[in-house]
Formats: C-alpha cells, structure tokens, sequence
C-alpha cells in the first residue's frame, strides 16, 4: 500500500454525525493521519505490532494502522456512539480493500479515569486538546506514555513549551514533530459560523533507555 492510497482510503471513513462539543469531539484530517501512520510504519513500529488508539473517535488512526499491517489494535473511546461509528468504519475498510486484516478490540472507557492497564508497542492518539477538560491534554499523553515505548500524539502547537517539559517528566523524548493545520471550525458545532484554522503539532516521542 501507497501512502496516497493510504490517505484516499481514510479519507472515506465516516466522520461524527453529531460532534459532541464537550467532549472536543473532531476528525483528524486524513492527510495528517496518513502523514504520521506512514512515518511510524518506515520505522517498523506497525508491520505485526501491537497498537492502542487512545480517544479514537471515528477511529481512523488505529484503523490506519491496521492498513498498514498492525496485529493488533484496541480503540479506547469515551463515547458509545463513537465506539459504533469504529465497528461501522471497520466494516466499510473490510469492503474496500480485500486484504486480510489483524484484530481489534474496541474499549468503551474514560481514558482519564480507569487505569487501563494496556500494554502495546505504540500509541497513536489525537486527544481532547484540554479546551473543555483543562489539562485533558497532558492527562492523556500520561495515560499514552504508560501504555507504550513510542507514541505519536497530537497537541495545539501553542502548548508546544508546555509540551516538552510534559514529554520530559514522563521519561519520554521527543523523536521528531509534525506541523499540521487543522480547520476545527468546520466540524464543531459552536464553531459552526467561523471555521478557524488551528496549527497543531504531532509529537513523535520514545521512551529514554
Ligand atoms: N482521533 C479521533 C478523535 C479525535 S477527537 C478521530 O480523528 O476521529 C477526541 C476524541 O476523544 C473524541 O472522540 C472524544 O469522544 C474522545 N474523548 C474525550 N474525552 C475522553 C476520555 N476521557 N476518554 C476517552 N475518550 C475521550
């Protein structure tokens, strides 16, 4: 698989019908997910793994990561209706491509409040950006770094300071970073008149040995 065949496939997932505003519920761009799935995949961190999507939403990370030959991949997600919305775009990728595929388990969980007690080789996880749970943020990249030697996490590049020292007390340092450019506005609802464009970095960070 192509990483443009990558990005047109995700890019037919279903999106959430009704974004919950509170839970800062918004798709990751299919470019972005592409981007940082093919990265992760050219550093043999997915070909037979183990893989967690933490706030998984549509589902699109962890369901990329299966495209490109995960083992394995459990989706930790909040919301019931998102949780259907995984099953549903799972099944739509099983029709689209004929390729035999790993396995998935989908946890209906609060990242935040259960020690999820999951171990995997890598975590990819597009989170609550902390605007509606203050600190959402760095809670998740927490929950991230118990789970996983590697994580690919996305944040509001202005946390970026913020971020580093987050990255630093968790025992992790950053591999390399991505800038994207999000357009938040055309999905959440009290956005709804004013989409406003947002840039984001996604952290690529590792354990220290
Ligand atoms: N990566 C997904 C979703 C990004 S939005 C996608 O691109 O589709 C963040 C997701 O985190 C939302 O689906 C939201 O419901 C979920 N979420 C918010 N708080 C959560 C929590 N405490 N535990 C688990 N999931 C949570």
């Amino acid at each position: 698989m192509s990483k443009a065949t990558l990005a047109v496939l995700l890019s037919r997932l279903k999106r959430f019908e009704k974004p919950k505003t509170h839970l800062e519920q918004y798709p990751t761009p299919s470019e972005a997910a592409a981007t940082i799935l093919w990265d992760a995949a050219q550093r043999g961190l997915i070909q037979g793994k183990q893989v967690v999507d933490l706030g998984a939403g549509t589902g699109i990370l962890g369901l990329g990561a299966l495209l490109l030959g995960a083992k394995q991949v459990t989706f930790v997600e909040i919301d019931q209706e998102a949780s259907n919305l995984i099953e549903e775009n799972r099944q739509l990728l099983t029709k689209l491509t004929d390729q035999e595929q790993g396995t998935i388990t989908i946890l209906t969980a609060d990242v935040l409040k259960n020690p999820l007690k999951l171990t995997a080789d890598l975590v990819v996880s597009n989170p609550p950006f902390g605007t509606k749970h203050k600190h959402a943020d760095t809670a998740f990249l927490t929950a991230a770094c118990a789970i996983a030697p590697e994580v690919y996490s996305f944040h509001k590049t202005s946390t970026d300071e913020h971020l580093r020292n987050a990255i630093a007390k968790e025992g992790f340092h950053p591999i390399q970073t991505f800038p994207f450019t999000f357009s938040l506005g055309a999905t959440m609802r009290h956005h709804e008149k004013k989409a406003h464009p947002v840039t984001i970095t996604c952290w690529h960070i590792a354990k220290d040995l």
